[in-house]
């Protein structure tokens, strides 16, 4: 099948004369499900053209285009256009069967054959018969650690609402350091945490490679304490997908995660749900510690659940029912 897949043109937040590619070079939510999805169709034999993200690697069967949309999805003429950017790139009345991976909160402004990445987003967006499919994971992008370090991890946007504050205090209360990675687009609220759990945070700023993947494989446990509020544009926040729930268990490394939209439906299987806003004891945070699953069990788990290639054979029934012409939303 030919699969033209759209990706946000997004630019790179250290050095903004870069594009975000695919995979990126740091934090990338929605490139990251980009270019997992892409490991698995192309591992199913797909042909794939990726809009929207310059600079990003070509490989047999991936061919990356810099033309203007139209264009670039005429000369290539695909089976079905997969949307990633809420109709940012999508042409308004596409010539081809096209469906749409909703990655953000609230009801997004095109409906039509949308797919959610969780019960909770997609209740959250007024809609009751489209697919949920959950973000993929590719293991061998990852590394698989059984000795775990003295750590806990925090991994993503140091904001309110992804919790990091929250992460700290959880960690304060294990007795154990925490590490906080990803870009602070909140100064302030970052030297708030500094300020305040000066022995247990520390900063390392935004990630990517195999500093990245290290620091999942090292880590204790990652902390994904999300909160319903403080989201961008002042929304209620619902954690759509959660990317780095699966990327830690794949590493071996579970999750401590509030109940947030989608974190009450995979985080249970691959670690526990603590509740918001709620900071634990010393002693209950070291029973949640001591009850984790092991490193095996989460990687296992993490590949049935979410692997690339499970994931991209989800997404091949969904184009296989747009490309029959099927409709919802
Ligand atoms: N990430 C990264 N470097 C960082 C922080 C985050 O590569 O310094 C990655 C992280 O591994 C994940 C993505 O950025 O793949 C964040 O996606 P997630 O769905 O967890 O959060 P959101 O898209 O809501 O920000």
């Amino acid at each position: 099948m030919k699969i033209a897949m759209l990706n946000p043109p997004h630019r790179y937040g250290q050095d903004t004369s870069q594009w975000i590619t695919v995979p990126p070079q740091g934090y990338g939510g929605i490139q990251w499900v980009v270019a997992t999805l892409i490991d698995g169709l192309l591992a199913a034999g797909c042909e794939i053209l990726l809009i929207g993200a310059p600079g990003s690697t070509v490989r047999p069967g991936l061919t990356v285009s810099a033309a203007t949309t139209r264009a670039a999805l005429s000369a290539f003429g695909p089976d079905v256009v997969h949307d990633h950017t809420n109709g940012q790139l999508l042409p308004a009345e596409p010539d081809w069967p096209a469906v749409r991976t909703h990655h953000l909160n609230g009801v997004p402004e095109h409906t039509a054959n949308g797919i959610y990445l969780s019960h909770a987003q997609r209740r959250a967006a007024g809609s009751a018969d489209a697919p949920v499919i959950r973000l993929p994971v590719n293991p061998d992008r990852y590394t698989y650690r059984e000795e775990k370090e003295d750590f806990l991890l925090f991994l993503g946007r140091v904001s309110v609402h992804k919790g990091a504050r929250d992460a700290a205090a959880f960690a304060e209360a294990a007795g154990l350091p925490l590490k906080l990675a990803g870009p602070a687009w909140e100064p302030d609220y970052l030297r708030g945490i500094l300020t305040d759990y000066p022995g247990t945070a520390e900063y390392l700023g935004e990630v990517g490679g195999s500093h990245r993947t290290d620091l999942l494989a090292a880590a204790q446990a990652l902390l994904v304490l999300s909160q319903p509020f403080g989201g961008p544009f002042g929304c209620e926040w619902i954690e759509p997908g959660a990317t780095v729930v699966a990327e830690a268990a794949v590493s071996g490394t579970p999750v401590i995660a509030t109940d947030n939209g989608c974190l009450a439906e995979i985080a249970p299987h691959v670690g526990t749900v603590v509740p918001v806003e709620r900071t634990p004891t010393r002693e209950e945070a070291a029973k949640i510690l001591a009850g984790l699953p092991t490193p095996a069990y989460l990687r296992a788990t993490a590949v049935e659940r979410w692997g690339h290639q499970v994931i991209a054979a989800k997404y091949l029934e969904v184009y296989r029912r747009s490309l029959a012409g099927g409709t919802w939303t």
